[in-house]
């Protein structure tokens, strides 16, 4: 069983996040960047079943800039067998379609029987790169799993939809993605790390993968505008001279909050 977990590097979700408002890409100097925390879950996922099927492999794809080679360390040092950064200076500001054609090209190149990624960055938000992955690899996909279970020849999960509750299967190969309901990560240990640094870390670029480039793509998505988010304004202060609960019912009330 070969396990491959889409992986992508962003900023750390406890700085403060901005984007560059010429160019409406993060801004990567601004804060951290770290591995997504729902991707350490989709490999918490992988590594839970190779705990249990040593005979599992388990490689990280990952899109992103050169630095995002310290994303794939982490992933490696958590567990993971091999990893691989697609990075271009074409990349730069691909949109979902470009990025899920690039990782399906790199699923073709690597091999694999079961793809697990997050259900959506906490940065770019958009939720649909494994879906457009599984479609482009004519693979079954899962979306929002909260729990999964791997066997040889399927992957079977649980997903919360308005009223309920469903069960999801699909036979391998197939892509699945997690919630962060899922699995929680484990943390790297010192023989981990030492070992992470010996794992097999490539890095390719668009000609490696035979795929083109987001400037010739038929149809892709442009920027057009980008405003940043006001700054928040402090709240009312209120003191208790007997009135607060009715002040703060007032403000909840005026405030549509309740
Ligand atoms: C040079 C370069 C610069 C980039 N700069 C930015 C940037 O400034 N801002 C930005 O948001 N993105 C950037 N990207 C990455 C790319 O544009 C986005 O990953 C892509 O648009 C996905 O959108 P999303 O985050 O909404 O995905 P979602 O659909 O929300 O992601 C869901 C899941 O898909 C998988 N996935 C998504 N993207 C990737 C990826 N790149 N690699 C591996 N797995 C992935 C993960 O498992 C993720 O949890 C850059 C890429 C390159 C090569």
């Amino acid at each position: 069983m070969k396990i491959v977990v889409l992986a992508k590097q962003v900023p750390d979700t406890w700085s403060d996040r901005k984007i560059n408002l010429e160019t409406g890409m993060l801004d990567r100097e601004a804060s951290e960047p770290v591995p997504d925390e729902i991707n350490e879950r989709a490999l918490e996922n992988a590594l839970l079943y190779k705990d249990a099927n040593a005979d599992t492999e388990i490689a990280v794809l990952c899109m992103g800039p050169e630095e995002a080679v310290k994303t794939l360390r982490k992933l490696l040092s958590l567990g993971a067998d091999s990893a691989v950064l697609i990075t271009d200076p074409e990349l730069a500001g691909a949109d979902m379609v470009q990025t899920a054609r690039v990782l399906a090209a790199a699923v073709e190149k690597t091999g694999g029987d079961l793809l697990i990624a997050g259900n959506e960055a906490t940065d770019g938000r958009g939720g649909m790169v494994p879906a457009m992955v599984a479609e482009i690899l004519g693979w079954p996909v899962l979306p929002g799993l909260d729990d999964i279970s791997i066997s040889t020849e399927s992957v079977t999960g649980t997903a919360q939809v308005d009223g309920g509750t469903l069960t999801l299967t699909a036979p391998l190969p197939a892509v699945v993605s997690v919630t962060e309901k899922s699995a929680e990560a484990r943390f790297p240990n010192f023989k981990g790390i030492m070992q992470a640094k010996k794992k097999p870390l490539e890095s390719w670029s668009l000609a490696d993968l035979g795929a083109a480039s987001p400037a010739n793509a038929s149809a892709r998505s442009v920027m057009v505008s980008a405003t940043a988010r006001p700054p928040k304004a402090a709240g009312p202060k209120i003191t208790d001279d007997g009135t607060a609960a009715a002040q703060l019912a007032q403000f909840l009330m005026s405030n549509q909050l309740v």
